[in-house]
């Protein structure tokens, strides 16, 4: 693989070394189909050239991002995105930019959006929910360990690869818990004990997105839905949580829905007990692919 992070460029470029860090520009790609269309610009099937690689290239404008005042946000997505090494997050390989756009090379998943394939399915059976859920467990534990916490995961930031395995994409909103210095120092060994604490607190806001998002598989709507978003509001703060009669639903899945949509952040089962909860043991395919 040729594609090296232009910020970044690591061991798995064997043809990249250290002293001639690529720098990308538009003519390394033929441009193919459009996959679809951001709120910033659009997203291209493309080639690079030299090693024939397929990729997504997400193309920005400036003006927009400007506008929208979404520069810082963009460079977060970036810096940590492409530091992620992981099946089930979508890779960022790179990035450059002209005078009115900026361009990032994604990874390609030749699945597109889960969310079309959960409004085409109404629902998910269990083997299939759990299969997901149990791969982006896995997925935020990695990140957790690197100190990021994605914030915002959703039917609509999750793409599927070619084989059918989930990837997480859009780290607009994940954070970095630690400042440059400390992530980089990678040390725990100065921090007093609420700072420890404060990592493993606001990781958990991603168990609850899990908890949603799990609903969400296997019932079709996410579990705090309401006409009003002052009702959904209530609903959220009560954990109003209710389990539909249909779609048919085991008590093992249930159960790891309620233990996962806790109020109290610290009493939210942690990911990796999740992943040895027996509906994840009994349901999901070790593999992380569902197959259809
Ligand atoms: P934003 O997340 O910036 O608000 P968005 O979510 O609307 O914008 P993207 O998700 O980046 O935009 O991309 C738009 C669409 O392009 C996606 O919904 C998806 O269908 C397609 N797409 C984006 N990235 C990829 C990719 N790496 N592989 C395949 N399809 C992609
Ligand atoms: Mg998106």
């Amino acid at each position: 693989m040729a594609i090296a992070s232009e910020t970044h460029p690591e061991k798995d470029s064997a043809e990249v070394t250290a002293t001639e860090k690529k720098r990308w520009n538009l003519n390394d790609f033929d441009i193919g189909k459009p996959l679809g269309r951001g709120k910033f610009g659009h997203v291209y099937l493309a080639r690079e050239k030299r090693s024939n690689h397929i990729v997504a290239l997400k193309v920005l404008f400036k003006s927009q991002l400007k506008q929208s005042q979404v520069e810082h946000q963009l460079r977060r997505e970036v810096e940590i995105q492409s530091h992620l090494r992981n099946p089930n997050i979508l890779r960022l390989y790179g990035y450059f930019y002209d005078q009115k756009r900026v361009y990032l090379i994604l990874e390609y998943a030749a699945k597109g959006e889960l969310y079309k394939e959960l409004q085409r399915c109404k629902y998910f059976n269990e083997k299939r929910a759990a299969t997901y859920v149990a791969s982006l467990a896995r997925a935020l534990i990695y990140c957790h360990g690197k100190h990021v916490i994605h914030r915002d995961i959703k039917p609509e930031n999750l793409l599927v690869g070619a084989q059918g395995e989930l990837k997480i994409a859009d780290f607009g909103w994940s954070v970095h818990t630690f400042n440059r210095r400390r992530t980089m120092c990678g040390t725990l060994d100065y921090l007093p004990p609420e700072m420890v604490e404060s990592v493993e607190h606001d990781a958990t806001v991603d168990i609850w997105s899990l908890g949603v998002l799990c609903y969400e598989f296997l019932y079709g709507v996410p579990p705090f839905e309401a006409k009003e978003h002052s009702d959904t509001y209530r609903r959220i703060m009560l954990v109003d949580l209710k389990f539909p009669s249909k779609p048919v639903v085991s008590s093992s899945g249930k159960d790891l829905i309620s233990q996962m949509l806790v109020k109290d952040s610290s009493e939210r089962l942690p990911l990796h007990k999740v992943l040895e909860h027996p509906w994840i043991v009994q349901n999901a395919d070790p593999s992380g692919i569902y197959k259809l």
